[in-house]
């Protein structure tokens, strides 16, 4: 559907959280392009605070370290020609480090410290304080903005979602930004991402309890967005 034919106007941000590989990220993105609003992956905060501490040679184990990393760490959010967010740390964009293994494999235990979530959520709430604004993560709707008039969960199967991922990974490799990864690893990557976030202490990952949960197991891409412009067409 063409941004003119959006009934306007949604009276605030939508929230769309789920585990990793759920498709949330792209889905949310054409979400946004379809009915005008702008797009933020707040998984991307996190994995810039991670690359960040890897980068500077800081141990994620030690929350301190990390947390006084993150607060002096210069970065901003900015957008490139399609949509896509842009990360830009001390002045680089560094959006094209963030999904590379060594950054999977640490980001769950910088996202778990409290320190780093308090300094994360208070920039994501003044990003969403513009109303306007598709955010997606793991704790979009439980606690970043709970006030959000819809809020999606979608969900599918840490097989569907490791194929989903590795596909990525592939066609990354074949472009030349990237090395060949394993099926399995990438599996269980995401198995290990999916228990840490969901029972860490500090906002685990989880549905709002007035959030709409969406399977995707057995949609295509194309399906879950249009059921996602439908709701937000309903919540006008
Ligand atoms: O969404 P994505 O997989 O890129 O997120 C990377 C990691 O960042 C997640 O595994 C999770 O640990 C963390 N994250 C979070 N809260 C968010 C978004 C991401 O803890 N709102």
């Amino acid at each position: 559907m063409p941004r003119s034919d959006f009934a306007r106007p949604l009276i605030g941000p939508i929230a769309i959280d789920g585990p990793a590989g759920s498709g949330k990220s792209s889905v949310g993105k054409a979400l946004a392009s379809q009915i005008g609003f702008r797009f933020l992956d707040t998984g991307l905060m996190y994995r810039a605070a991670t690359w960040n501490a890897v980068q500077n040679g800081i141990d994620v184990r030690d929350p301190d370290a990390v947390v006084m990393a993150v607060s002096r760490m210069e970065y901003s959010v900015g957008y490139g020609d399609d949509g896509d967010n842009l990360l830009v740390v001390g002045g680089e964009d560094v959006t094209g480090f963030l999904h590379s293994t060594r950054v999977d494999d640490s980001v769950s235990a910088v996202s778990a410290i409290s320190g780093v979530r308090e300094i994360m959520v208070a920039e994501q709430r003044r990003l969403a304080g513009v109303g306007e604004i598709v955010m997606v993560g793991r704790d979009i709707g439980t606690v970043v903005i709970p006030g959000a008039p819809l809020k999606i969960y979608l969900t599918a199967s840490a097989r569907t979602r490791a194929i989903r991922r590795h596909r990525d990974f592939v066609a990354a490799a074949a472009a030349g930004e990237g090395a060949d990864v394993d099926f399995e690893d990438v599996l269980r990557s995401i198995e290990r991402r999916d228990l840490v976030d969901s029972t860490r202490e500090d906002s685990p990952l989880r549905p709002a309890d007035d959030a709409l949960v969406l399977d995707t197991d057995g949609l295509s891409f194309d399906e879950v967005v249009e059921r996602l412009v439908a709701l937000a067409a309903a919540v006008t």
